[in-house]
């Protein structure tokens, strides 16, 4: 059983062989693998354990149990970015909309060549990422599960002769409630909390919900443990601090906490890149309003995606907001929302993904807090603008009547005439509603202490048996989204360890 702190008081551990911090994408893979080859696994999981019983449509309910400040972080800079973390048992995985792509292959050639290593060559990571995949169930989103509005953007694009592909998700028998971002109110995702985790039970791991790793205590070159406290995630309350004795340590805390850890634990003095490549794959989106009602809510999250434009760094797709995230989300206030939210049943929501090219960075509060800052490109900012308008035009074609933009001073199109306007526009990053769920490279992965975080094996440089295995370690973005990549960087390395202390016991 995950132990969940909530009004109980289960036994804390305070020894383990295994210690893995956090039980997303990438810790709950590295708690799985480890726990299977033999190891005594001890999760430590800041946020709570919400199993699927307890997943509701209700935002007000589910943002301030399953997201990090109730999914209200944002970047500072031009244009602030408002991004979202997941923070409960199973991470970001519990809230994404799990579409899963396999590492583009041209990124994972550029990795393999600056890492030196053939491992991360397409073919080489190829059985890794098919082991995830079968694990996870991932399929093409059924014909049937394609809502209305996708429908239109489809044909649309097939008018224009776009390239579009399938989305790929991690679904088993999915109902099409549309309520992923709010967690999978039927257990058909197959997030980690109801894949990994429990195999890494099953498998003897320990895992425990409400409890916030503060740092790693160093022992010279070697972690002698992690400090934490037992934390309630919705009222801040926490307990005193508490020492496990560890092993090795496996870092899986995310693009913002895992180095926010390494900070608090005077790593970062000796490692000059903690935080420094904060990659994001910021995002957009514009809201059609069709004559007809579309009912977006009926159906999959997303079910394809445009890559035409994959070569310029950019991906569009149909995506669904639930109505009170969307409400949030609009660039408008009062009655305008009220006028906009009314019709929410002619309401479909198409998004635009770049892939970055430039990083933002973290900072860190005395205390270890991350602040992130980050200055869009104007190339970037150009390509938005690229972005935006094509989605318009589709949304135009599929015989939308307006569209809102997500673009301050310039919020509505009505007619193409209104896209050409936009087209002579000379636009400003910070005019641009941007957002962003992709967080990366914070950690990255390299073959110097001077310019990375971990070596190739996710080892953090100059410590003995400290790990990284999330999103963090990523050496770049990756243009698709980042949970299978992830998936399969942890699994590797979950192998390669348990390779390695084979061998070393052998050998001792
Ligand atoms: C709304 C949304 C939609 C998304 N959609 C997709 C999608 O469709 N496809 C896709 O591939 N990706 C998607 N993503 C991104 C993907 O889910 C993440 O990139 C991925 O889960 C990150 O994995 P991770 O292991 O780095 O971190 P996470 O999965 O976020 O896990 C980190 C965990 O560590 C815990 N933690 C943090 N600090 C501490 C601490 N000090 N002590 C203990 N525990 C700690 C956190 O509470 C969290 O549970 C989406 C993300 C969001 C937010």
């Amino acid at each position: 059983m995950i132990r969940n702190l909530r009004g109980s008081n289960p036994d804390l551990p305070d020894r383990c062989q295994v210690c893995v911090i956090g039980s997303g994408a990438g810790g709950a893979v590295v708690a799985a693998e480890l726990a299977e080859a033999g190891f005594d696994v001890v999760v430590l999981e800041e946020g709570g354990y919400y199993p699927t019983s307890e997943l509701s449509h209700d935002p007000l309910r589910m943002l301030p149990r399953l997201y990090r400040n109730a999914g209200g972080d944002s970047t500072l800079g031009r244009a602030p970015i408002m991004y979202t973390e997941g923070r409960c048992v199973g991470g970001s995985t519990v809230i994404n909309a799990g579409v899963c792509y396999r590492t583009p292959s041209d990124v994972l050639h550029r990795w393999a060549m600056g890492l030196g290593t053939l491992d991360f060559m397409p073919e080489n990571l190829a059985p890794i990422f098919e082991q995830v995949e079968k694990h996870l169930h991932v399929s093409p989103v059924p014909q049937e599960l394609y809502s209305k509005d996708a429908k239109y953007m489809l044909e649309a694009a097939q008018g224009k002769n776009y390239h579009s592909v399938p989305v790929l998700r991690n679904i088993h028998a999915c109902q099409g409630t549309n309520l992923c971002i709010l967690g999978c109110p039927t257990g058909a995702k197959q997030s980690t909390l109801v894949t990994y985790l429990p195999r890494a039970q099953k498998a003897g791991a320990r895992i425990f919900a409400n409890c916030r790793v503060q740092k790693i205590e160093l022992d010279g070159d070697r972690a002698a443990g992690v400090e934490y406290h037992e934390l309630d995630p919705l009222t801040g309350q926490r307990g005193p601090l508490r020492f496990l004795q560890a092993d090795w340590v496996f870092v899986a805390a995310g693009g913002t906490q895992s180095p926010s850890i390494l900070f608090r634990s005077g790593i970062a003095r000796k490692l000059r890149f903690v935080g420094k490549t904060l990659f994001l794959h910021p995002n957009t989106k514009c809201v059609g309003i069709f004559p007809d009602e579309v009912n977006a809510w009926q159906g999959s999250v997303q079910s394809f995606q445009i890559d035409e434009f994959a070569e310029e760094g950019l991906t569009l797709g149909a995506t669904f907001l639930p109505p009170g995230i969307l409400a949030l989300a609009l660039p408008f206030y009062g009655r305008e929302v009220d006028r906009i939210m009314e019709q929410y049943n002619h309401l479909s929501v198409w998004g635009v993904l770049v892939e970055d090219s430039h990083p933002g960075r973290l900072r860190f509060s005395p205390k270890g807090l991350p602040m992130a800052t980050y200055k869009l490109t104007r190339d970037d900012t150009e390509r938005f603008k690229f972005g935006i308008l094509k989605l318009a035009g589709l949304f135009f074609e599929a015989g939308a009547r307006e569209v809102l933009l997500p673009i301050r001073g310039m919020e509505y199109a009505r007619s193409r005439d209104d896209l050409r306007q936009l087209e002579r526009y000379r636009l400003k990053a910070e005019q641009l509603s941007l957002f962003s769920v992709h967080l990366m490279g914070t950690c990255r992965m390299g073959l110097y202490p001077q310019t990375s975080v971990v070596d190739v094996h996710h080892r953090v440089h100059g410590l003995r048996n400290v790990f990284i295995t999330d999103a963090s370690v990523f050496p770049g973005p990756i243009r698709v989204n980042p949970m299978l990549t992830i998936m399969a960087m942890a699994t590797r390395a979950a192998h390669n360890f348990v390779e390695y202390q084979r061998r070393f016991s052998q050998a001792a």
